[in-house]
C-alpha cells in the first residue's frame, strides 16, 4: 500500500523540479539564440524588413552592404543575385552569380545551384541559347528536374515541339504525368502538318496525341479537319461527334464544321438537328448563332426565330437576350421599338465587355480562345465557351 502511495505522490513532489529544468533549458536556448542573433549583421534584418515591405530595391542595397562585410557568404551572394534578377537587373544578377561560380569554395551541389541561377538569369535576359546550354549540362545532377522544367518551357517558347515532348516524357512520373501537355504538343505538330496538307504526318501526330490523352478534344478537332480536307465527310462527322464523349463543352468549337461535314454529304437537316440536340442536352454550349444561321438558310425566318427563341428561353443569358431582342424587334409595337432597339445596343456593348473566354488557372480574359494561356503558360485552361466574367 505504501509503495503504491509513493508511486502516486512522487511525480507530484517532483513537479516543481521538472518545471525548474524546463525553465532552465529554455533560458539556455534563448541565450544561444540571442548570441547567434547578435552575430547576424543588422543590415540583414533591414533587408528582410524591406522585403516584407515589398521594397526589393532597398532589400538589395542592404544585402549588398552586408555582403561587403562578409564577401564569402555563399547563401547571401546567391540570394542577392536572385533579388537582382527579380528586379529585372539581369546584368547585375549575371555578374553576381558568375563571380560566385569562380570562387574556389563553389563546388559540387553548390556549383550546380549557382549554374542553375545563372541559367535563369540568361533566360530572363533573353539569352536563351546560353541558358539552354547550362540547363542541358545540369540534367545529370541534383538540379535535373528543375533544369528540365526550364528546358521544357524554353522549347515551348521556341515552338520546338519534338524537344518539348522529349522533355515532358523525361519529367513524367506517377504524380505528374504531363499527359495534357504531351497531347497538346503532338496537336501542335499535327496542326502544322495539316496547314502544309501533309496528311500522313498530321494523322500520325493526332494518333500520338490521343495515345497520350484519350480525352484530348483538340486531337479530334484536327482529325475532323484532316478528314474534311481529304473529302472523307462521314469520317469528319464521326471525329467531331466523338468530342461529345471526351468533353461535351468543346462541342461549340466544332458546331459549324460539323454542320458543313453533314452538308457536304447532302444531309444539312441532319446536321442542324444534331446541333439543336446538343444545345437541348447541354444548354451551356455556345451554338445558338450557328443554329440560327443554318435554320434561316434551311427553314426560313419564322422557324429559325422560333427555334432560337426556344433555345434562349431554355437558358436565358446576356447573349441570348441580345439575340432575342433582335428577333422580336420586327414584330414590335412602334412605341416600343425604339426603346427595345436602345436596350439591345446597351446589351450589345455590355456583351463585348463582359462575355469572354477566361483562363481557369489565372483568370486571364480574352475575346479569342487559346489552347495555351498567354498569361500563365498553362495548356487547356481556357473555358471552351464564352462566359459572363
Ligand atoms: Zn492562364
Amino acid at each position: 500500500m505504501d509503495n503504491e502511495l509513493w508511486m502516486i505522490l512522487l511525480p507530484i513532489i517532483l513537479l516543481p523540479v521538472f518545471f525548474a529544468m524546463g525553465w532552465f533549458a529554455a533560458r539556455v536556448d534563448m541565450k544561444t539564440v540571442l548570441k547567434q542573433a547578435k552575430s547576424i549583421p543588422a543590415g540583414f534584418y533591414r533587408s528582410l524588413d524591406a522585403l516584407v515591405d515589398r521594397n526589393s530595391g532597398r532589400a538589395a542595397r542592404e544585402l549588398a552592404e552586408v555582403i561587403d562585410q562578409q564577401p564569402q557568404s555563399y547563401e547571401l551572394n546567391l540570394t542577392l543575385g536572385k533579388l537582382y534578377r527579380q528586379r529585372g537587373e539581369n546584368d547585375k544578377a549575371i555578374n553576381m552569380h558568375q563571380a560566385l561560380l569562380e570562387s574556389p569554395d563553389t563546388v559540387n551541389e553548390k556549383r550546380e545551384r549557382v549554374l542553375f541561377e545563372l541559367a535563369e538569369n540568361y533566360q530572363n535576359a533573353g539569352l536563351v541559347d546560353r541558358a539552354e546550354q547550362i540547363f542541358l549540362g545540369l540534367q545529370d545532377g541534383d538540379m535535373a528536374r528543375e533544369a528540365r522544367q526550364h528546358l521544357m518551357s524554353i522549347y515551348q517558347q521556341d515552338r520546338d515541339w519534338e524537344k518539348a515532348i522529349e522533355l515532358a516524357q523525361l519529367l513524367s512520373h506517377e504524380e505528374q504525368t504531363y499527359q495534357f501537355e504531351i497531347a497538346q504538343f503532338y496537336c501542335e505538330l499535327a496542326q502544322t502538318a495539316l496547314f502544309k496538307s501533309n496528311f500522313d504526318v498530321a494523322r500520325y501526330n493526332v494518333q500520338k496525341a490521343l495515345e497520350a490523352n484519350k480525352k484530348c478534344t483538340r486531337a479530334n478537332m484536327i482529325l475532323g479537319d484532316i478528314e474534311f480536307k481529304q473529302g472523307n465527310f462521314a469520317a469528319a462527322v464521326d471525329a467531331y461527334s466523338a468530342i461529345e464523349q471526351q468533353n461535351h463543352a468543346y462541342l461549340s468549337m466544332v458546331g459549324e464544321k460539323l454542320y458543313d461535314a453533314y452538308a457536304a454529304q447532302g444531309k444539312k437537316e441532319e446536321g442542324l438537328n444534331q446541333l439543336i440536340g446538343y444545345m437541348q442536352t447541354f444548354p451551356d454550349l455556345d451554338l445558338i448563332n450557328v443554329i440560327y444561321e443554318k435554320s434561316l438558310l434551311l427553314k426560313g425566318e419564322t422557324e429559325a426565330a422560333q427555334t432560337a427563341v426556344e433555345l434562349v428561353r431554355q437558358k436565358p443569358d446576356l447573349s441570348g437576350v441580345y439575340r432575342l431582342l433582335g428577333l422580336k424587334l420586327s414584330d414590335m409595337n412602334p412605341t416600343w421599338k425604339a426603346d427595345a432597339d436602345m436596350m439591345r445596343s446597351v446589351i450589345g456593348r455590355q456583351l463585348q465587355k463582359s462575355v469572354m473566354y477566361r483562363c481557369r488557372n489565372c483568370h486571364f480574359k480574352s475575346q479569342v480562345f487559346f489552347w495555351h494561356c498567354p498569361a500563365c503558360n498553362k495548356w487547356e485552361t481556357f473555358t471552351p465557351n464564352k462566359i459572363e466574367v
